[in-house]
């Protein structure tokens, strides 16, 4: 800079409501963000009854009621203040703190990006006060009848953040996310009431209970006597709940639920813990039921994530992967549901007390449970086709098609014979060509009649397990584009692109980020022919966005599946003979040949005694 010359100072401080709406941000992304923080500050104050109001999905209002403590008249005031906590005084609470909240973010948050309405009274007064606040300005506070304990109305989330309010999801999906939350509250909180009434309808009423009581109220019926208890203990940490019998287990995840210190976690390196417990026991893709709790002294756990992330971390995961995974195993063990028992640990946790108890009757155990697990998996087996003796993988699958008893008799084809007259021939007497129907599904014969193939179905499945093994083992080949082009998304799209850079790099493509929102794309997988490898992208995107909604994948099965539904076959596709062959014989040397990746039938068979008494015959 030139001396002399003066220079106009350009640091300016945020006005406050600026500066709450940037730190709200991070606390309420959804009205699910506030129903999860609502809740739980309706337990903190030591309600037992909790009810839940919604409208809109919560666009509208987010509502909860709670019998707490409710709160005098300058802390009403007082809570809507960044900062503002009544659940830890030094430094030295933040090591031992067991409430749900403890930062005084939350109502702050709130009544920055919304119109709030807070009623509260204390058991022991006689009158409650109201307040409501605007864009985080009080505009009235005053006294009012009320019943005791607390009522905060949180009404047009992001009504002065309208960039925010476009970004909110389709109401159903938003619903999606509130019930979730919902969900999460009420399964850690057994004891306490609940209720969830959206657009005046009450979706949940869950009576104060037992843990599986309500289980089995939220999660259905159908788990009532599939329950096993999980329960151990150490002084270092319980682990208690249930998980469901190996036969309740699901095609989607979703009965999936760790509390720790009853805060709902998301934790796959946990998962896998209980996962590799029921190892065996399942078919994988398959997902058991758990609900279960860890507590330990919330000194092992780091404190410093943010307590809005599901994500958490110990001071030793690797005891807690053990311990979970060894409670998990010898409940099921106990309740003769495990084929082997095979205790792995650490050396270090062997002397953990709950581990070194001698298991009764382990014989027993284990005889009963190979039929019990034989059953099971049989029961999982390909459908419709029977193939005694084979394994589920249905590897024999060349024996379907056995050999061709009787072939044609064909003219022979005269001296002139075309090429067209050649393959008339081989058709007409290799009776194992496959014919398309309605460019939708494969007719093929087999040894016992034949089976009907839904293209894209089936495609599906093939591609699928390919994609997989590309993740897993073998990357697939990328074809370089002779033009890359650049691909501009939406600042949440390149978010999600981002994460997915390495898999999408097994999976074939080429993608290089390109400043802010734009990648280049330099290649594609070299068995999709595209044109346009922009809209490949897209339309991959779109799917794994689908998905992700409607599913609940981890983020490579949904990127795997959302691949294979994008690149499968279309139906209304004509297929020559070779395709189809190649279809059937890729299909049969599928893992899973039997069901699409989203669990549709890939085929179904027709046997001959089936058509024979469907044409009555001998009658
Ligand atoms: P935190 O829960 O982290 O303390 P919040 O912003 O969620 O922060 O709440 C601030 C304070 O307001 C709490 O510490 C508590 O004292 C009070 N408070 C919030 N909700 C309720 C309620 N439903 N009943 C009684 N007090 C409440
Ligand atoms: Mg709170």
């Amino acid at each position: 800079m030139p001396k002399g010359r003066q220079v106009a100072d350009i640091i300016n401080l945020l006005p406050d409501n600026i500066a709450n709406q940037i730190a709200a941000g991070e606390v309420i992304q959804r009205p699910a963000s506030a129903v999860k923080e609502l809740l739980e500050n309706a337990v903190d104050a030591g309600a037992t009854e909790i009810q839940l109001f919604i409208k809109d999905a919560g666009k509208e209002l987010v509502q909860v009621i709670d019998n707490g403590s409710g709160m005098s008249d300058t802390d009403a005031r007082m809570c809507f203040e960044r900062h503002a906590t009544s659940k830890i005084q030094t430094i030295d609470d933040l090591f031992h703190i067991r409430t749900m909240g403890f930062r005084g973010e939350a109502l702050a948050s709130i009544a920055a990006v919304a119109q709030v309405e807070l009623k509260s009274r204390k058991h022991n007064e006689e009158l409650g006060t109201f307040i409501e606040i605007d864009n985080s300005v009080v505009k009235r506070q005053e006294p009012c009848q009320t019943a005791p304990g607390t009522s905060i109305a949180m009404k047009n989330l992001f009504f002065n953040v309208p960039a925010r309010r476009n970004f909110l999801k389709s109401n159903a999906a938003e619903m999606r996310h509130i019930v979730d939350e919902f969900i999460r509250v009420a399964l850690a909180f057994p004891h306490l009431q609940f209720s969830l009434n959206s657009n005046g309808q009450e979706m949940f009423h869950l009576e104060k209970g037992s843990l599986k009581q309500r289980i089995v109220n939220i999660l259905g019926q159908h788990y009532n006597s599939k329950l096993v208890t999980v329960k151990e203990s150490t002084d270092y940490m319980n682990v208690s709940g249930f998980v469901g019998k190996p036969d309740t287990a699901k095609k989607t995840r979703g009965d999936q639920f760790f509390f720790v210190n009853n805060r709902f976690i998301k934790s796959g390196y946990l998962n896998h813990a209980v996962m590799s417990a029921f190892s065996e026991m399942i078919p994988s893709e398959n997902f058991p039921l758990y609900v279960l709790f860890i507590d330990l002294d919330p000194a092992h756990v780091d404190i410093n994530v943010h307590p809005t992330k599901q994500e958490i971390k110990f001071d030793d995961e690797k005891i807690l992967y053990a311990f979970v995974q060894a409670a998990v195993k010898h409940a099921l063990a106990q309740f003769n549901v495990t084929p082997a028992l095979d205790f792995e640990l650490d050396p270090g946790i062997q002397s953990l007390d709950a581990l070194t108890q001698p298991f009764t009757d382990q014989k027993k155990v284990q005889s009963a449970n190979t039929s019990i697990y034989r059953s099971f998996t049989q029961a999982n087996q390909a459908h419709m086709i029977d193939h005694s003796g084979s394994n589920s993988n249905l590897r024999n699958w060349k024996d379907l098609y056995g050999p061709v008893e009787k072939p044609l008799e064909m003219e022979a084809p005269s001296s002139t014979a075309s090429v067209i007259d050649e393959r008339w021939q081989e058709a007409a007497t290799d009776q194992k060509v496959p014919v398309q129907v309605h460019q939708q599904y494969i007719l093929s014969q087999i040894k016992s009649g034949y089976i009907l193939i839904d293209q894209r179905a089936a495609h599906e499945r093939i591609l699928y397990e390919r994609y997989q093994r590309a993740l897993s083992e073998k990357p697939i080949a990328t074809q370089q584009s002779l033009f890359p082009q650049t691909l501009e998304l939406l600042p949440a799209d390149a978010v999600v692109i981002s994460e997915m850079l390495p898999d999408l790099q097994a999976l074939g493509y080429d993608l290089e980020p390109f400043g802010m929102h734009t990648f280049v794309v330099r290649g594609t997988p070299a068995d999709i022919q595209t044109g346009n490898e922009q809209a490949s992208i897209e339309g991959l995107l779109e799917q794994f966005k689908h998905f992700s909604t409607e599913l609940k994948l981890n983020r490579r099965e949904n990127l795997v599946r959302s691949m294979a539904r994008n690149n499968a076959i279309p139906v209304g596709k004509p297929l020559g003979t070779r395709e189809m062959q190649n279809i059937i014989d890729e299909l049969f040397a599928c893992a899973t040949p039997n069901v699409s990746p989203g669990g549709r039938f890939t085929f179904i068979s027709f046997k001959l005694n089936d058509l024979e008494r469907m044409f009555d015959r001998g009658a």
